[in-house]
């Protein structure tokens, strides 16, 4: 049966969420986004919420409610959305794959949300991307391996306490294989340089030199030579998350512009009776509300243990570049205050954009949906990697 709507329990978890949101975290999102701050004190107070709440190791959020409260912690302050997910007892479906020794070994990390994890996928040179090409090396010596490369535009960077990384590793000569380790920020042989983003200002992103780190072997999450198949499923579902994120930040964005309008006039009528205000608000809400459709669709899917890659990178390609459309809409809609410092909506348009390249660019994920509808066999990427390989045997 085809049911739209949320529980109640669901309906009480978003007002509330909401209510925490925008009284808790709103009034200092310009702060962090300022000083470019990580928002601990904000962190502590969703770790609260959530112990209030009586979630925690043996009792986590279902999917769909993470989504419902990361849209609306996209409301108040974007710097707080992939905290809230942290705080919430996301890292459970993040690190899904991880050993028993590995979750015993750090028994507070994978539920708690008081540590934060940076996800080092990226490199400088190759790995954004096509991931396969990264160039990271992760030797074994003993009980551990031997990290060796450089990871970039790792959010979190100043405030990680966990790295997790993907490096090459030694199948047989000239074969390689991708696994992910868990490596303490305090492992000696790492240092960091940090980037002055245009948003997401309270997450700062950065670079990771590693210099011969040693890693014991348990610290390995996934399967060794297969680590991309254990985040790849999470990624997936992060799409549905980021783009909820974005829909909130959009959404609030736009109840702030519905009130304007009808409150600003100009030729002595309220600009909300003319149809070049009206239209575009409109239509923001129409894409808003399908966009929302289809994220929770993707979390849906997964909760029913069905594929969902083709709808996951439909949202990721579209949805935070629709919201980023939406907010610049408002900020036009408020004439030259939207453009000021003074209300939120420049600071959330700077927020959103970024996602439209964080977590894959919309050409990666397009590609991901044509492959979905015209077979992999007219996969670019893939024929030229066959061509490579049958060049490399001749
Ligand atoms: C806000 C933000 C947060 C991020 N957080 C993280 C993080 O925590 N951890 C992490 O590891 N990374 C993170 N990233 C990095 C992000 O995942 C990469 O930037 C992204 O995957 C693109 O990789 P790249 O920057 O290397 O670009 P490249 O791969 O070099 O691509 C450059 C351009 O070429 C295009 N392109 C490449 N190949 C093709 C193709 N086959 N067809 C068409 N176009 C193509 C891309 O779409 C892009 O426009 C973050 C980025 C941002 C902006």
């Amino acid at each position: 049966m085809l049911d739209y709507t949320f529980t109640e329990e669901q309906e009480k978890f978003r007002k509330l969420i909401r209510d925490f949101a925008l009284t808790e975290l709103a009034p200092k999102a310009s702060y962090y986004d300022k000083n470019a701050e990580f928002p601990y004190e904000q962190l502590q107070k969703m770790i609260q919420l959530r112990k209030k709440l009586g979630y925690g190791k043996e009792n986590t959020l279902d999917l769909i409610s993470l989504g419902i409260g990361v849209e609306e912690v996209g409301r108040a302050d974007f710097n707080c959305t992939l905290l809230f997910l942290y705080a919430f007892g996301t890292l459970k479906y993040f690190f899904k794959d991880a050993s028993e020794e590995v979750k015993q070994k750090y028994p507070e990390f994978f539920y708690s949300g008081e540590q934060i994890v940076g996800l080092c996928m990226t490199e400088p040179k190759s790995g954004g991307s096509d991931i396969g090409s990264l160039t990271t090396t992760a030797i074994p010596d003993g009980d551990d391996y031997i990290i060796n490369g450089v990871k970039t535009s790792i959010t979190n960077m100043t405030a990680t306490d966990m790295f997790y990384i993907f490096a090459k590793t030694p199948v047989k000569e000239g074969l390689w294989g991708i696994t992910g380790f868990l490596v303490d920020a305090e492992s000696p042989g790492l240092s960091m340089k940090v980037y002055d983003d245009l948003g997401n200002r309270g997450n700062p992103r950065g670079t990771l030199t590693l210099n011969n780190v040693r890693v014991p072997k348990e610290n390995m999450i996934g399967q060794l030579h297969r680590g991309l198949t254990s985040i790849l499923n999470y990624l997936n579902i992060n799409k549905a998350f980021i783009g909820l994120m974005c829909l909130g930040a959009a959404q609030q964005s736009l109840d702030e512009t519905i009130e304007y309008v009808k409150n600003r006039e100009a030729y002595n009528l309220p600009i909300a009776m003319f149809e070049g205000v009206s239209f575009p608000i409109v239509e923001a809400a129409t894409f808003i509300e399908a966009a929302r459709l289809l994220c929770y669709k993707v979390l849906w899917l997964e909760e029913k243990g069905l594929r969902n890659a083709k709808e996951g990178a439909m949202v990721k390609w579209w949805v935070p570049k629709l919201c980023s459309d939406i907010i610049w809409d408002c900020i036009v809609l408020h004439g030259h205050i939207g453009y000021s410092t003074e209300l939120p909506l420049e600071k959330r348009f700077r927020d959103v954009l970024g996602w439209q390249i964080g977590d894959a660019t919309p050409q990666i994920q397009k590609l991901i949906v044509a492959r979905e509808i015209f077979g992999k066999e007219f996969d670019l990427t893939r024929y030229t990697r066959r061509l490579k390989r049958e060049n490399t045997k001749t």
